[in-house]
């Protein structure tokens, strides 16, 4: 079977469903199919770790659009349409029932998967979190007063011990480096992030990897590190991080290299076809870094921008955002706006034991590269804003002081 869509987007979640709803605002009146490989209607991921595990939230409660809003969008979106195979000079796509669909425009959204350890699939006590499914079944398996061991501090990682302590388990989180996200935003912040988690009662095991997850009896776990030392629990939850979906490329001819490779207008090295979301690597100019971005407001604004690049290909517009991303951990708002490095110059402009409130900014070169917020989240709105304007120090400094 043969079908064609004008605009064919591959992955039906927030970046390919901001894509399509973008191309709607801009009077495209073409045909717009996306294909979803999972069952879902499009769904929020970042409330998975949130709502859904520490608040009880249904599933049903994280979908972000109804058939009916797809429709009234003249939105086609195929449940349960696995993409496997891209001709690009053909312009089609194969998915896994056969079918084939020919497109005008291809927009690749097809998101991140969880990295797994080696050798450490998802079974029963093992889990992994990406989906509404796997948010549920943690969910329930944490439900009762467990032990939990989390591998790896990372956001994820970090959202997960905060639901499971609130949830009455008790949490141990392993995490290779000297402490929770300190490889990206260095000692200082990284301590001040360990000191949360223990204030809550989760013990931290930092500078130790685990090197195997062993069955004990019928339902229990050991979860062995790299010292030889073991640690027993009922469930273990793995947070090292995700890997593009981009294997069903193979053979495509699309540059890939963590990511699909595109250029600044996020065009991928074929002709007519873009990437979007997760699985998007480009250039952005305002930093000039090749970027790959995993982090929800990045699908969102890089969709209104590929969909303005679909509709006005004379016109093209840079994707040149400051990256932001929010966690919330225990009750607190943390974000990051920019680019930190655990190499950077820190420098605290806000410590407020009183409302547990605190600004670092990341100096480079005597320039703000980046930001870290903890409850500060209209500090980090403005250091976004200024990062985008390319403020300096002084500047960035001034607005701080008033
Ligand atoms: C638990 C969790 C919590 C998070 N919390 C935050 C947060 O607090 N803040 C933040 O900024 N970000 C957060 N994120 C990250 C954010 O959710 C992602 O950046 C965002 O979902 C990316 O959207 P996407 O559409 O690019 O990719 P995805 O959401 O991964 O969607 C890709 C879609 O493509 C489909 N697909 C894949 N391959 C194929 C194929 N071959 N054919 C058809 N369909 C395919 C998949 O089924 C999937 O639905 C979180 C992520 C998770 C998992």
């Amino acid at each position: 079977m043969t079908d064609h869509s004008d605009v064919l987007i591959v992955g039906g979640s927030i970046a390919g469903v901001r894509t399509a709803e973008g191309l709607r605002r801009l009077s495209f009146e073409g045909g717009i199919t996306i294909l979803e490989a999972g069952q879902d209607l499009p769904y929020d991921r970042p409330a998975l770790s949130k709502q859904v595990l520490t608040a009880g939230a249904s599933a049903e409660s994280v979908m972000l659009r109804s058939p009916a809003d797809l429709d009234k969008a003249r939105i086609d979106l195929r449940r349960g349409s696995v993409g496997v195979g891209l001709d690009a000079d053909a312009r089609t796509v194969r998915l896994a029932d056969g079918t084939v669909i020919t497109y005008s425009d291809l927009v690749i959204a097809t998101g991140a998967a969880p990295r797994e350890l080696p050798s450490v699939p998802a079974r029963p006590g093992v889990h992994y979190l990406r989906t509404v499914q796997d948010a549920v079944r943690l969910r329930d398996a944490v439900g009762a007063p467990v032990r939990v061991v989390v591998v790896g501090a990372g956001f994820i990682g970090s959202e997960v011990a905060a639901g499971a302590a609130a949830r009455s388990a008790s949490v141990t989180v392993i995490e290779p480096f000297a402490f929770p996200l300190s490889r990206v935003l260095g000692d200082l912040v990284g301590k001040r992030l360990a000191q949360l988690h223990e204030s809550k009662g989760v013990q931290l095991v930092l500078g130790r990897s685990v090197s195997g997850i062993e069955d004990v009896g019928a339902t229990g776990k050991r979860v062995v590190l790299d010292d030889g030392t073991a640690l027993s629990c009922d469930v273990v939850v793995i947070g090292i991080g995700a890997i593009p979906n981009t294997n069903w490329l193979a053979g495509s001819g699309l540059y890939v290299a963590d990511g699909i490779v595109c250029d600044e207008y996020c065009r991928a090295s074929v002709p007519n076809v873009f990437a979007v979301g997760d699985v998007a690597r480009w250039p952005n100019p305002l930093f000039a870094e090749s970027m790959r971005i995993e982090h929800w407001t990045n699908a969102v604004e890089q969709a209104g921008i590929v969909a303005w690049n679909l509709t006005h290909p004379d016109s093209p517009r840079a994707y040149a955002p400051v990256p932001y991303v929010w966690s919330d951990q225990y009750g607190n708002r943390l974000q990051i706006v920019g680019r930190p490095r655990a190499e950077d110059e820190v420098r605290i402009v806000l410590d407020d034991p009183a409302d547990d409130s605190m600004v670092a900014l990341y100096l480079r070169d005597q320039r703000v590269v980046g930001a870290f917020g903890q409850n500060a989240p209209s500090q980090l709105l403005a250091l976004r804003r200024s990062l985008a304007a390319r403020a300096s120090l002084e500047e960035i400094m001034t607005a701080f002081e008033n």
